[in-house]
């Protein structure tokens, strides 16, 4: 039996997908009832008043390319949060099978299985050993209703790479019974390479990638999930008809192209710079406890009072994310490295924060 068939819900399975308006492009469209003019000032290439082709086939193109994959291995959807609402749908049968997530992590694991009715175990990541993942705490975690283990790296929030050694043991021990579903959205500010390479060894893994954080197109909403064909070809079952709407899939086109591709690239450096300066700077400060060490566009720092850091914070004009209420990141704060400038105002008004 296929990996597929042993693991995807039975409905999934047996489901005809939506059978959208056939694409030809050499005839005329008389067969979607859509508007035949253009809105006025409708700049768009292909025309808004036109559906999309039913699976962005130019833009699934152009991302397998990106990512150095076949056409067949990647599925793009609204952002990375379609791909992890997918999987959870086609997957975990409600009321019965479950995920299985490592925090402190990414909330939309949790809150997709949630939706769907799936219950979440938790393996919580080591804080003492800089948020590694705690293989053994997954082993005993797991239970046969596991169906997906979501693993971040490097990780939201804490800001460090997982062990892709670890990541490989794991995905060869649940050959077969489970997907290993790893989520690269920050991994071009990291150090090790993608987990794309290994996907033909583990037909099991799947990996998450983004446009939304290194190729600065958050509000694209544009993601790409990758896996073996047979995993696709379920998705591509369950993803609404034209899921990626004309103006992103245009938008994301226009920006892979090389010249910009290289602002990409030196952005990324800076950030990686920026990062490492402000970890410096922030450790030295007295109303910072700790500074853990990033493979990220943003650190975790634990401040001595949380309340007056983000009070400094808002004073200054900046927002920062509180993770404080979390069992693992007590007075954390996740910081987004900012451009030189705002970063330089962000430290200036953390600084007096002790001495008032
Ligand atoms: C930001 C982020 C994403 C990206 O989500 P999109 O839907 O692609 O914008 C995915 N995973 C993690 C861990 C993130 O922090």
């Amino acid at each position: 039996m296929s990996l597929v068939a042993r693991l995807a819900r039975p409905e999934i399975l047996a489901l005809e997908a939506y059978s959208h308006a056939a694409w030809e492009p050499t005839l005329e469209r008389l067969h979607a009832n859509e508007n035949p003019w253009r809105f006025p000032g409708d700049a768009s290439h292909a025309g808004l008043n036109r559906y999309p082709p039913p699976h962005s086939l130019e833009l699934e193109a152009r991302l397998a390319a990106l990512y150095g994959v076949k056409p067949a291995q990647l599925i793009a959807g609204r952002g990375s949060d379609e791909g992890i609402d997918l999987l959870t749908r086609a997957f975990c049968v409600s009321g019965r099978d479950s995920v299985l997530i490592c925090p402190p992590t990414f909330g939309m694991y949790g809150v997709a299985a949630r939706i769907q009715g799936a219950d979440v175990l938790e393996a919580p990541l080591m804080r003492n050993q800089g948020f590694a993942l705690d293989e053994t705490a997954v082993t005993l975690a797991l239970t046969p209703a596991v169906k997906l283990v979501f693993l971040c790296t490097p990780n939201n929030p804490t800001g460090n790479a997982l062990d892709h050694r670890a990541i490989e043991r794991l995905a060869g021990a649940l050959a077969g019974r489970a997907l290993v579903v790893v989520d690269e959205a920050y991994t071009e500010f990291g150090s090790a390479p993608s987990m794309i390479g290994r996907l033909d060894e583990y037909p099991n893994l799947v990996v998450l990638r983004t446009l939304s954080k290194a190729y600065a197109l958050a509000g694209a909403r544009c993601g790409a999930l990758i896996a073996a064909p047979e995993i696709v070809e379920l998705l591509r079952r369950i993803i609404p008809p034209y899921a990626v709407p004309v103006p992103s899939s245009e938008a994301v086109l226009t920006a892979l192209v090389a010249p910009r591709l290289a602002t990409v690239r030196e952005r990324i450096k800076l950030v990686r710079r920026e990062r490492e300066r402000i970890a410096q700077v922030l450790a030295t400060l007295p109303s910072v406890r700790t500074v853990w060490p990033s493979e990220a566009n943003f650190l975790l720092i634990e401040v001595r009072d949380v309340e007056r850091a983000l009070e400094a914070a808002r004073r200054a004009g900046f927002l920062l994310r509180d993770f404080s209420r979390g069992a693992l990141t007590p007075r954390c704060l996740r910081i987004s490295v900012g451009t030189p400038e705002q970063n330089d105002r962000l430290i200036a008004a953390l600084t007096p924060v002790a001495e008032p």
